[in-house]
């Protein structure tokens, strides 16, 4: 067995999981998935994220026992789907002194746990949880089952990305035999548009403009344009689909001014073009079909760089 939930419950007094900021169904469901294995095994471990699990995930089980701020001193620190340290945001805690371990499945994923544990060949980190609980012979509760579930979900762009291969379904049909409910997270992960979500997604769409012969769409969600229609920065989230599913378009860049004014950026490409590589060239990352960065400085040059850098990608 290669993670021994209950060898490391014993070696170990304070664990932690720490989870990226802006965190996605994958980062939840993964670090609930272990809290569960760890919780089944008799020990108590804390969950972390820099910022409040966003409301259209908080329905999932185990969302309230994450914490936004480090109150002890951990002696293992567990990053889940986290590639990077800087990916953590604020959660400040001295994790270089402790020992750590990694779970994750990003291609950019960088070598800085003392335990890693990287598999770019897994469309999700929920999908290597979910090995980790079965070898640890945890049972998989429905509740888990959908956590789990809404994580491979989440990452493999509902079964629609490259990702979507073989092993994706059928570890998706073992979290149905454990109880997990696909039209439920379907309907509340990727269907269900809460508040002034469908304004924003009017304004956003009638403003989407074409670059390269139509091969790049674009559309940039300001901070006065979130405000003026009283949305927060999470109901962003999947309108980029909308973009990329526009004839003849290759590569969908959505750009979010952040409250710190740096510019949140999404990228989303059509197979075969890997946009993971234009994050990169901007210190982001993520996957072939799905990955995002941040820049700063003056609108308009963060828009032509990004188009430029996307169009080398585009074929
Ligand atoms: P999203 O566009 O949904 O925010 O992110 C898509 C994918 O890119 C996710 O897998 C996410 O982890 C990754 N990603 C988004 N922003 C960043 C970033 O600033 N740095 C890195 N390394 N990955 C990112
Ligand atoms: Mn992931």
């Amino acid at each position: 067995m290669k993670i021994n939930l209950k060898e490391l419950s014993t070696k170990y007094d304070n664990i932690a999981v720490v989870i990226h900021t802006r965190p996605d169904g994958d980062a939840i469901g993964s670090a609930i998935g272990l809290y569960h294995g760890f919780s089944m095994v008799g020990k108590e471990i804390d969950l972390l994220c820099d910022m409040e699990i966003p409301r259209k995930m908080s329905f999932l089980y185990g969302t309230d026992k994450f914490k936004t701020t480090v109150e002890k001193k951990y002696d293992f620190v567990i990053f889940s789907d986290c590639g990077d340290p800087s990916r953590v945001g604020n959660i400040d805690m001295d994790w270089r002194s402790t020992k750590t371990m990694c779970i994750d499945h990003h291609q950019s994923s960088t070598n800085f746990c003392d335990i890693p544990n990287v598999d770019p060949s897994s469309a999700s980190t929920c999908q290597l949880v979910l090995d980790i609980l079965e070898e640890n012979q945890i049972e998989i509760t429905p509740d888990v089952a959908n956590c789990l579930y809404a994580g491979l979900m989440t990452d493999t762009g509902n079964f629609s990305h490259t990702n979507a291969t073989a092993k994706a379904f059928s570890d998706a049909s073992k979290l149905c035999n454990y109880g997990a409910c696909p039209n439920v997270l379907n309907r509340r992960i990727f269907k269900l548009m809460e508040g002034n979500k469908i304004k924003l997604l009017g304004n956003t769409m009638s403003n989407l403009k074409f670059f390269e012969d139509g091969r790049v769409a674009f559309f940039y969600m300001s901070l006065e344009l979130l405000e003026k229609l009283e949305v927060g920065s999470s109901a962003s989230e999947g309108l980029i689909d909308f973009a990329l599913s526009v004839e003849n378009v290759q590569i969908a860049i959505a750009v979010m001014q952040s409250a710190d004014k740096t510019f949140k950026v999404s990228l989303r490409s059509i197979s075969d073009i890997e946009v993971n590589r234009v994050a990169e060239h901007f210190g982001g990352g993520g996957h072939k079909q799905a990955a995002g960065c941040t820049l700063n400085g003056y609108y308009e040059d963060v828009k032509d760089k990004l188009i430029r850098q996307a169009s080398f990608y585009t074929i």
